[in-house]
């Protein structure tokens, strides 16, 4: 297709008709769609039911009595689990309740409220900020948000964070405290951090004794169409002698149930100690019969990759539609660039530059409800009107061809307009 900024304005107005009649006819068709959140399809969670069924054995292997109180830090087969699924040591982890975000919540709270291996509490602070790789997850954001935390918001490259940009900012100023890091198939773009990136984020000067990294490998085993490997971040600080210096979060939230999964947080012996003393007064303990549940469902780590095979299956098809709309509708047009990820839960579209809400509108005034535009950057304020995050995993293939028919059309129509606009000038 033919690039359309090289067009002559009435060539823009010809193919701004096109784009019109279609958007016109697509609207007469009422549809009703969501596309705005990562949750999976109902046909997706009934693959995980065997869970719902009746248990009959509700003691560990060691005899523990899953129906009563006992244990902060999980059934010891869950921690196994979790250990030979993340390569993460079982001493070195803590499984918590039913979602990680909680657990991000309360590390950002035990910050805030106690401070960090003696060192000042950050709500003592004039100022705490954080770097937040952009596009990203917007919880994140919204954690920072609600403590006050200052968003600065860090490029990102195929690699992961653009690491010339985080060594420079941690390293020259002490208010900077931490980073949000999602390493693989990222929350939005798909992207799998490198070894180089791991291992510069585990050994790079901070300015600050207590600068934090919040590994969120919330898609750490979601492979859609390859299984990237990605370097243990705990290993890499162990390495370069920054033990402390990652907390390492996981849920079960996309391989079961969302809302209803098991979580963990992972780190060094000494950070566990002192999160443990904190969360002791928090809780007697997490769900220990969810961690039964799930241990008797999956039997061990084998046993929950196959599942994410099974998951994998189900969100190919969705994936493949997406980005066959977005190659034929859109490629060669210079009104869209995207990423192709190879697992995970989105995939990240990045519009003509000014024209992502304006896509956004258009989309819903004809049924499609797409992730807000900017909802993708810290503050909700992408620079550039550009950054939109395709959910295709709630609705069913048939309706997601005629989602992305719309999204297409809606992306041509307000890019064309922009240009018209331009043309103006
Ligand atoms: N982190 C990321 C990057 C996510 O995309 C999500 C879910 N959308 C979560 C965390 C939430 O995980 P949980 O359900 O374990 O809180």
């Amino acid at each position: 297709m033919a690039e359309f900024a090289e067009m002559s304005k009435e060539e823009l107005e010809q193919a701004k008709e096109a784009a019109d009649n279609e958007y016109e006819e697509l609207k007469s068709r009422n549809l009703s769609l969501d596309m705005s959140r990562g949750k999976p399809a109902p046909s997706q969670v009934d693959h995980a039911n065997g869970m719902l069924k009746e248990m009959t054995e509700y003691h560990t292997k060691a005899g523990m009595d899953v129906r009563n109180y006992g244990v902060l830090d999980g059934i010891p087969e869950m921690k196994e689990l979790f250990s030979e699924l993340l390569d993460i040591n079982a001493d070195n982890l803590i499984v918590g309740g039913n979602a990680s975000l909680n657990l991000m919540f309360d590390a950002m709270m035990r910050l805030f409220v106690f401070g960090a291996m003696g060192e000042k509490p950050w709500g003592q602070l004039e100022k705490v900020k954080f770097l937040c790789p952009s596009p990203g997850y917007d919880r994140h954001f919204t954690i920072c948000e609600t403590l006050g935390v200052e968003m600065i918001p860090v490029p990102m490259t195929k690699e992961g964070p653009d690491m010339d940009v985080v060594e420079e900012l941690s390293g020259s100023d002490e208010s900077i405290k931490g980073i949000w890091c999602v390493p693989k198939y990222s929350n939005p773009q798909g992207i799998c951090y490198s070894d180089k990136t791991v291992d510069r984020l585990a050994s790079m000067k901070t300015a600050a004794n207590d600068f934090r990294i919040f590994w969120d490998n919330a898609y750490g085993v979601h492979p859609v169409f390859e299984d990237v490997k990605v370097k243990n971040i705990l290993d890499a600080c162990e390495e370069a002698g920054t033990k402390n210096r990652a907390y390492y979060f996981f849920s079960t939230s996309k391989i079961t149930f969302p809302g209803a999964g098991v979580s963990l947080i992972a780190s060094s012996h000494e950070n566990i100690k002192e999160i443990k003393k904190i969360m002791g007064a928090q809780t007697i303990g997490y769900d220990k019969v969810n961690q039964l549940r799930h241990v008797q469902f999956f039997k061990n780590a084998e046993g929950l990759r196959a599942h994410m095979q099974v998951l994998a299956g189900c969100m190919k098809p969705k994936f493949e539609t997406v980005l066959k709309y977005l190659e034929k509708e859109l490629t060669g047009t210079g009104l869209a660039v995207w990423e192709e990820p190879k697992g995970g839960y989105f995939v990240s579209v990045d519009v003509y530059p000014g024209c992502a809400k304006e896509v956004v509108r258009l989309a819903k005034e004809a049924g499609v409800v797409l992730t807000g535009a900017g909802a993708t950057y810290p503050y909700k304020k992408d620079p550039k009107d550009s950054n939109l995050r395709i959910a295709p995993t709630y609705p069913t293939v048939e309706e997601l061809e005629q989602a992305m028919e719309l999204f297409c059309v809606c992306v041509k129509k307000a890019g064309i307009q922009k240009l018209l606009e331009q043309t103006d000038l």
